[in-house]
């Protein structure tokens, strides 16, 4: 089944209102300029620019999103931000479990699918992340911890329509070290199939599968073109909207 590949920008804690909008504007008139995109486009600032990048992206195409939300919709929970406050500003999508809010803030599987399901309860995509550490794939751990990642952080109610995995191995995050298409492959065709048994073949032929890890212009198309992955979540080359359109124009249709 044929997925539409999703190009989604993680911004991550930088840009002040200049700059972010100044980037999301950049993006929005790139992306109205290609026209008929044959891929799917998010970008995800921070908390404090979401009114802005809406308001500079309005018409484009562009989606925008969340990094993190709370489990909880309201409450006393200071600092945090719910999934229904997200959606109110008019974001389409949050990310959840990425591994910076795993090892900064301690976030485990039960955590993350309970976010996801808040998510999904606000009306909003989740996009799960999952990912091995270095010393997890060299112990030779990395299909069995993205397996019980997946499973662990899945929301229940989980379809094609309101969930998207990011597969993100820690060790190519920002490091400029890329898997390979055979270690990434390898790893998503093990989701796939993960998906299969816990959701059905219907629905994970439809279901999205992100990688994310140092992609870049230069090894975004061969990265794009493999058969399980259907789009890529990007942190640094987000941040250029020469190299975050170079990816997207690289990815097949
Ligand atoms: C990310 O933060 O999700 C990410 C993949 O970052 P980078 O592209 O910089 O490795």
């Amino acid at each position: 089944m044929a997925r539409r590949k999703l190009i989604a920008g993680n911004w991550k804690m930088n840009g002040l209102r200049a700059d972010g909008t100044a980037l999301a504007a950049d993006v929005a008139k790139r992306l109205k300029a290609v026209g008929q995109a044959r891929y799917d486009m998010l970008v995800c600032p921070p908390f404090t620019l979401v009114p802005l990048v809406l308001d500079a992206v309005k018409g484009s195409g562009v989606d925008v999103g969340g990094q993190d939300c709370h489990m909880q919709m309201k409450g006393a929970h200071t600092g945090d931000t719910s999934a229904a406050m997200l959606k109110d500003l008019g974001c389409s999508h949050v990310i959840v479990g990425h591994s910076e809010r795993r090892t900064n803030h301690g976030e485990t599987d039960g955590i993350v699918k309970a976010k996801a399901e808040a998510a999904l309860a606000a009306g909003l995509v989740a996009i799960v992340c999952i990912g091995e550490t270095l010393e997890e794939r060299d112990a030779g751990k990395t299909l069995e911890i993205n397996r019980r990642q997946l499973l662990g952080s899945l929301p229940d109610g989980a379809n094609a329509a309101n969930t998207v995995v990011a597969y993100e191995p820690v060790w190519a995050i920002g490091t400029g070290r890329t898997a390979t298409p055979e270690q990434a492959q390898e790893v998503h065709a093990m989701i796939r199939a993960e998906l299969v048994g816990k959701l059905g073949q219907e629905i994970a032929d439809g279901l999205r599968v992100l990688y994310g890890g140092s992609m870049n212009p230069k090894n975004a198309k061969e990265l794009l073109a493999l058969p399980d992955i259907d789009g890529g979540l990007i942190g640094g080359a987000a941040l250029k909207a020469d190299d975050f359109f170079a990816v997207a124009e690289g990815s097949p249709a």
